[in-house]
């Protein structure tokens, strides 16, 4: 399964990631474990009824971040390379390692010197890395590329850029020229990974600022960081175009939200993660369903309506579900696999 033709048959790749155990999980369960790892594609939960989950991977905690990337990234990368648009999302309970897998240590620099550092800084870097190749081998071409990023946060249905703290409550825009868009969303052009790391860390520092001042605390809402890339070319004097967007993902935490006993603001977060959620569950089970005569309810979640241009057609969409091992959190674990599995299979 290390072979890119992982991607060759189908648009939409789930991978299970499952993390170590940690500290606390250890001191209130031991070693006890809620899943089984059968195979590099399959895993079984180990609970009543047992059951047993087949996906496009399963990586456990031998997979480093490096390895992940390259079996699962570099894909993405390419197809954004061709024209087509991309979606990386992390799923999962809180603590289940969605932010470990999307951005894993930003603070201390790129992957040549931080094995730790996740999917986001490692597609700068192979990013500008093909932009450079590119230019080499076409040099006839007078090839040019224009990179821009944006960074978002979805939180209750509202939308905040992350790389201008100032704005808030953003709308969703669609027209011919841009297609589905938001208004009045920054997007900074960034020539080198370097660059784009500068934003990444920025609009996470922002995003933590928010989380204090505004109550915004991550694990209840989305976040998505956007590279834009625009290619240009001449071929015997004719300008060709090509657009695409690379959408990472880090969603809020999939654990079940407690609506019972909740009131006011808090219940409103429960229902509109828990609708945003099951909207992206649906909006890809419509996608590998290929029922073309099924309504796709891309409209019903900000976060849907938003990547819908990112989703379906010759885009390609990667899933990664994070989980925890641990028997504490085996219910959560099994609710992740199933909704893992929808994914895939109908
Ligand atoms: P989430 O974003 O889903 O809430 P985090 O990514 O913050 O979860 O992960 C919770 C903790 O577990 C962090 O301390 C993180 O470093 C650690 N962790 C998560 N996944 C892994 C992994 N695959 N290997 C090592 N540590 C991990
Ligand atoms: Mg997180």
């Amino acid at each position: 399964n290390e072979d890119p033709s992982f991607w060759k048959e189908n648009n939409i790749q789930v991978i299970i990631r499952i993390r170590p155990l940690n500290s606390g999980e250890i001191s209130q369960q031991g070693n006890n474990i809620c899943v089984r790892q059968d195979s590099c594609q399959s895993v079984t939960w180990i609970g009543h009824p047992e059951s047993r989950f087949t996906f496009d991977l399963v990586a456990d905690e031998q997979v480093t971040q490096e390895k992940l990337f390259k079996v699962a990234g570099v894909p993405m990368v390419d197809n954004c390379m061709a024209g087509y648009n991309s979606c990386i999302f992390a799923y999962g309970q809180t603590g289940s390692g969605k932010t470990h897998t999307m951005l894993g240590d930003i603070e201390n620099g790129t992957r040549r010197h931080n094995t730790n550092c996740g999917m986001t800084p490692r597609v700068f870097e192979y990013l500008f890395h093909r932009i450079q190749k590119e230019k080499e081998i076409r040099n006839g071409e007078k090839l040019q590329f224009t990179c821009k990023c944006s960074f978002l946060e979805i939180y209750n249905e509202q939308i905040f850029d992350l790389l201008d703290p100032a704005s808030t409550n953003l709308q969703i825009r669609e027209d011919l020229k841009k297609g589905v868009h938001v208004e009045n969303l920054t997007e900074v052009t960034v020539s080198s990974a370097r660059d784009s790391m500068q934003q990444l860390i920025q609009g996470a520092a922002n995003r933590k600022v928010a989380a204090t001042n505004m109550n915004r605390a991550s694990s209840r809402s989305h976040s998505i960081f956007t590279c834009i890339i625009e290619s240009k070319w001449e071929i015997q004097g004719i300008i060709h175009r090509r657009f695409a967007r690379l959408n990472l993902v880090d969603l809020a935490g999939s654990e079940r939200q407690k609506s019972s006993g909740a009131e006011g603001e808090r219940l409103k977060e429960a229902t509109n993660i828990n609708k945003s959620l099951s909207t992206l569950g649906l909006v890809i089970m419509n996608l590998v369903s290929n029922k073309k005569s099924v309504h796709v309810p891309y409209r019903d979640s900000k976060l849907t309506f938003l990547l819908q241009d990112s989703l379906g057609g010759n885009s390609k969409t990667l899933m990664i579900a994070n989980i925890s091992p641990s028997y504490c959190c085996a219910l959560e674990t099994l609710s992740t696999l199933k909704f893992a599995q929808r994914a895939k299979y109908i």
